[in-house]
């Protein structure tokens, strides 16, 4: 069976825009069905789809993410998925978002988090609830949507860097680590910590957490060894900022991963001490995921060099 497709790259969108007679532009809409199969909502059934254009000419879908068990906050957002999704690959940009459902409050304040938000278009492929499809299929400025906006700019200074723009946090570990929590079995190996410490650290360094300064970031390992990074997000609107577990299980789901119990390790790396930390909700995520996965948590501090640029 074909793996699910979260990123298609500029050459394929160029040769399914030719295949199909339709632009690139045209080409979203149409695949927003395909991205609503991608989705994995077991609490209301509700696959939401989105599909958006990079800077590149790259296409990234996304879906929305459902954990039974837990309060409905863990949930993710399929426009969550996409921006993660979209981070993962290096994309630093998406102007043109088609999504199959109206974007909920919660995901149009989320978007506010990139840069030149304002001009990001969507359109809404769903017109069953009294749409004109003719008239509602059209790329629409999320000001449309939201028409006063409150977002970085009001918090922030101009050249500090947004969702999706690199960040280079400059954290490094801390000597004394290793205020581990275990689930279970326990039995993986010390060579399989160190390549998760070192793959969360990596995703705490690209930490989007400008509000608390608090970053973070959490490495996920399957049964067959393949690691996912994932960054924390925050919003300026605080609530719809995105746990580092959820973004690393957007990039497992992305990479084709399959059941969330073939997670067998993970690791969290944050600072100590500090206004936000995420040690217990990452706990909680992942008993709920994958109940036997060894998770260890790691903290960090600031580099003395910190505006350095890391070496990966
Ligand atoms: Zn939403």
């Amino acid at each position: 069976m074909e793996q699910p497709l979260f990123v298609i790259d500029a050459d394929k969108v160029a040769s399914m825009a030719k295949d199909s007679g339709l632009s690139v532009l045209q080409l979203l809409p149409s695949l927003v069905k395909s991205a609503q199969k991608l989705a994995r909502p077991p609490i209301s059934k509700y696959h939401v789809g989105t599909v958006g254009l990079g800077s590149d000419g790259r296409i990234f879908l996304g879906g929305n993410l459902e954990f039974p068990g837990l309060p409905l906050h863990h949930s993710v957002h399929a426009e969550q998925f996409l921006i993660t999704n979209a981070a993962i690959n290096g994309e630093t940009q998406l102007k043109f978002i088609a999504v199959s459902s109206a974007p909920c409050g919660h995901c149009r304040q989320f978007l506010q988090e990139l840069r030149g938000a304002k001009e990001i278009k969507i359109l809404i492929t769903s017109t069953e609830n009294g749409g004109d499809s003719e008239e509602d299929e059209v790329f629409r400025p999320i000001s449309y949507f939201l028409p006063h906006r409150f977002g970085p700019d009001d918090l922030l200074d101009k050249d500090v860097p947004l969702l999706l723009e690199p960040h280079h946090n400059g954290l490094v570990l801390d000597n004394v680590n290793s205020n581990h929590t275990i689930h279970c079995n326990g039995n993986l190996n010390g060579g399989v910590h160190d390549l998760l410490k070192s793959a969360a650290l990596e995703a705490t360094n690209n930490s989007h957490s400008p509000y608390s300064g608090c970053p973070s970031g959490v490495a996920l390992m399957d049964s067959e060894g393949k690691v996912y990074k994932g960054s924390y997000m925050e919003s300026a609107a605080y609530n719809p900022s995105l746990g580092p577990v959820q973004a690393a299980v957007i990039a497992f789901v992305a990479s084709g991963g399959g059941k969330y119990s073939s997670i067998v390790a993970a690791a969290l790396v944050e600072k100590e001490g500090v206004a936000v930390q995420q040690e217990g909700t990452a706990r909680l995520l992942l008993q709920s995921v994958s109940p036997k996965c060894d998770f260890r948590v790691f903290h960090c501090s600031s580099s003395v060099n910190c505006c350095k640029k890391p070496s990966s």
